[in-house]
């Protein structure tokens, strides 16, 4: 149990960008599928490749990590001390990507949500998040 709890914590700070199944995604999934969700995974037929994508609730959500998002606020979005100009023009270019895409989706009619990796890890919080869109959108 110590072993799987430090290696999922060693995933949290590592980027997910292009990577499929992470920790956090699977226990949201796990989640959906419980309140009898339907969904797709990792939709590339939309802008972005929504990590869920609710067809019948016309929702999306994203399972952004903190570091590469720039979770506001959040301890896990700390920018390194070495090569910073490096690290601020990549998440600037990230940010920037995530504000064009979930705008683009808006314009497009889809309600679009994001679960922080942090959220996803508090299971108290992650209980909230999904509890609140839950009632938003309730599973048919
Ligand atoms: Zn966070």
């Amino acid at each position: 149990m110590a072993d799987r709890i430090s290696k999922d914590h060693r995933k949290w700070n590592m980027s997910r960008i292009g990577s499929k199944n992470t920790g956090p995604e699977i226990l949201l999934m796990t989640e959906f599928r419980k309140l009898g969700y339907k969904f797709e995974l990792h939709f590339s037929e939309l802008p972005g490749k929504p990590d869920f994508y609710f067809r019948e609730q016309n929702l999306i959500v994203f399972v952004n990590g903190c570091f590469w998002h720039r979770h506001t606020g959040c301890k896990f979005a700390y920018t390194p001390k070495s090569n910073t100009d490096f690290w601020n023009k990549k998440f600037n270019e990230n940010r920037t990507r995530d504000l064009r895409i979930s705008s683009k989706l808006r314009r497009l009619g889809f309600h679009v949500y994001v679960f922080w990796e942090c959220q996803i890890k508090n299971s108290e919080l992650r209980t909230r998040k999904i509890q609140a869109l839950a009632r938003k959108f309730p599973p048919n």
